[in-house]
């Protein structure tokens, strides 16, 4: 029998083990670290993009409880809650302030 056969040929180079180890090994850890920040700043800026748009609290000068009237002698809108009114030939006038429904009344 030929028993000076060791099975040199198919044991693997150890320099090509130490390549795998040194260079795929750190190369993988180093992609999957990169993909693994990069999910981190996208989730961060989709929640900074979502507070931005946030819509602003466009809350018009809407005086609680009633509809605008048009104050007629200075022309602002009131509220008919807030309003100075004032019952002229049967008709209701809303004025801003008493000022302005003196001014109606001298005008
Ligand atoms: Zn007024």
């Amino acid at each position: 029998m030929n028993s000076g056969a060791r099975g040199d040929a198919s044991r693997p180079a150890p320099m090509l083990r130490y390549l795998i180890i040194d260079i795929l090994l750190p190369l993988l850890l180093f992609a999957l670290l990169r993909s693994f920040f990069r999910g981190i700043f996208q989730t961060r800026r989709d929640v900074t993009r979502s507070t931005q748009p946030a819509p602003p609290p466009s809350a018009p000068h809407v005086v609680a409880g009633g509809e605008l009237k048009k104050d007629p002698v200075c022309g602002t809108y009131v509220s008919t809650g807030a309003s100075v009114t004032r019952t002229v030939d049967g008709q209701l006038l809303h004025f801003c302030s008493k000022e302005c429904r003196d001014k109606y009344r001298a005008a």
